[in-house]
């Protein structure tokens, strides 16, 4: 598409995941848009670089979805990557000694699709489960609203046993919300339940096999595409408003060299429209000192960052057969098989495969290592996956590296939803997209694509462009939860 005088601009600060989406439906919609974001590369929260001290390409995070986000499956599609996401419809959970159980999909209707895994699973007994299935009744058919108390104590209520605490709710909640279950609120740990049940696709697990970043560089070549133009290294300052332009303040690298990158200039530009895809924290610091700021200031002031932590080892040989696995009792939660998920790692010398294990080991809401040196996290991992991996015992750690991401996503806590703004605000001409915004989601992928797409319907709106939906609607549910979706059972 070429830009013609016509087209209303429109900038968009912050190149994650919800300034994407934005800039994306924006450039569709006919938009000329300009992309600042602050880091060399995009993908925000969600992206990969090359890691200084271990010199391998590693993703912030092992980031990965389900089918029942479909706004981000559908950003897949746009930006045409969907084929370098791999899905999973089996999940591994491994007791600390090794002993692996699957939860696989039965021919059964939604949501008893897992029922017969779920029952056959031997790391949870009789009066665990049914605690859990008493516990998954209320969850799966009525609305949960949010009473101020904290999942934990609904959990209670409930009568769970400690064990379908620590090896069901734990597992599933805290890795998806990444926050403790006496943090979490009631309504976010029900909707997670609900999404997974809807239908036997819902819980089907995507994982990409290509660097996050390698991955979110096709939605820069698609804003480019359609005549946008991306900045990296452009942090925006501020901004001011003008009747009829909003001022954008950004440094801007002077030199295009990388290897003069520390030459940077401020300068000013003008657009018709500001879209603010930034963080919370990054928000309130370029917010102008106007009277609109200060309502903005005080719904900021209540949200509380939550770590997650990623711990990177590389082995001479192989530790496992597995691609990922839940891994139950300890601190880290979840095992990603890097080099069996990323084919492009399996490394070759001579035509011939070397077969190494590259793995990634997370801890979300992992605030007991934020203070731990990278050393002790790395000594406490290897310990665990000696325990989960017996294989592991005989391989030589060749090198290892943790990223600690203190602030990884916004705690889900009760209450924080009557803080959550919507994409409009009190400028008429300034929009907001990120994870932290009002989209219904907790912190997620799916959740700032959901974010960015919102943003761009009310900028497009506000600009006059006739007809432009970008969100799409949620996976349909199947089975019995049809009725349910009904809310027959409210
Ligand atoms: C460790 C970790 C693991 C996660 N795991 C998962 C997962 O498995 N599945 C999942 O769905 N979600 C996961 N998430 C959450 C997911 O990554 C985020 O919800 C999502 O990426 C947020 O996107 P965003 O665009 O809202 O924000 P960000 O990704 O934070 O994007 C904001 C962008 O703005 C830029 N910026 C900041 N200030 C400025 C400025 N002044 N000027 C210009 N640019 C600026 C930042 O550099 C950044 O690129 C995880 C997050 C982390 C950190």
């Amino acid at each position: 598409m070429t830009s013609s005088p016509r087209q209303p601009t429109v900038a968009v600060a912050g190149g994650g995941l919800a300034g994407l989406a934005a800039g994306c439906a924006l450039a569709e919609a006919g938009l000329r848009v300009t992309l600042f974001e602050k880091r060399p590369f995009l993908g925000g929260r969600a992206s990969s670089y090359e890691h200084p001290g271990t010199g391998e390409v590693i993703d912030n995070c092992q980031h990965v979805l389900f089918r029942c986000c479909t706004n981000l499956v559908e950003f897949y599609e746009r930006i045409g990557v969907q084929d370098r996401i791999r899905w999973y419809d089996q999940m591994t959970f491994i007791e600390p000694g090794g002993r692996a159980s699957v939860m696989h999909t039965s021919p059964l209707p939604a949501p008893l699709h897992t029922v017969p895994s779920f029952l056959r699973f031997p790391f949870l007994n009789a009066a665990d489960k049914l605690a859990i299935a008493r516990a998954l009744l209320p969850l799966t058919l009525t609305t949960q609203r949010d009473t101020g108390q904290p999942f934990a104590h609904w959990l209670e209520h409930y009568g769970q046993t400690p064990r379908a605490i620590e090896r069901f709710w734990k597992p599933i909640l805290v890795s998806a919300l990444s926050e403790d279950l006496d943090r979490i609120s009631i309504p976010y740990a029900a909707q997670v339940v609900r999404e997974s049940m809807k239908s036997p696709a819902a819980r089907h697990m995507g994982v990409p096999t290509i660097p996050l970043t390698d991955l979110y560089n096709a939605a820069g070549d698609y804003i480019r595409a359609r005549g946008g133009e991306l900045h990296l290294r452009s942090p925006v300052s501020t901004f001011q408003l003008e009747a009829a332009k909003a001022h954008l303040k950004f440094t801007a690298p002077t030199v295009l060299d990388p290897k003069f990158i520390n030459k940077t200039s401020e300068r000013e530009e003008a657009f018709d429209y500001l879209l603010l895809a930034l963080p919370f924290d990054g928000l309130e610091r370029m917010l102008p000192e106007t009277p609109e700021s200060a309502h903005l200031r005080e719904l900021l002031s209540h949200f509380e960052g939550s770590p997650i932590t990623g711990i990177h080892l590389w082995f001479d040989r192989q530790i496992s057969d597995l691609d990922h696995a839940v891994l139950l009792d300890r601190t880290v939660q979840w095992m990603f098989h890097k080099s069996r998920l990323q084919p492009s790692r399996v490394l070759t010398g001579d035509g011939v495969k070397i077969e190494r294990s590259y793995i990634e080991l997370v801890v979300s809401s992992s605030k007991s290592l934020i203070e731990k040196s990278r050393a002790d996290i790395v000594d406490l991992a290897l310990g665990e996956v000696h325990e989960f991996f017996p294989a592991a015992r005989d391989a030589k750690l060749i090198k290892s590296t943790v990223i600690k991401e203190v602030h990884a996503t916004y705690s889900p806590r009760p209450g924080i939803d009557a803080y959550r703004p919507p994409a409009a605000t009190l400028w008429p001409r300034v929009f907001l997209a990120g994870d932290w915004t009002a989209t219904g989601w907790p912190a997620t992928m799916e959740g700032a694509v959901r974010s960015g797409y919102l943003a761009a319907e009310a900028l497009t709106y506000a600009a006059g462009v006739k007809d432009s939906k970008f969100l799409v609607p949620d996976l349909p549910a199947t089975g019995l939860m049809r009725l349910f979706n009904m809310r027959l059972f409210k």
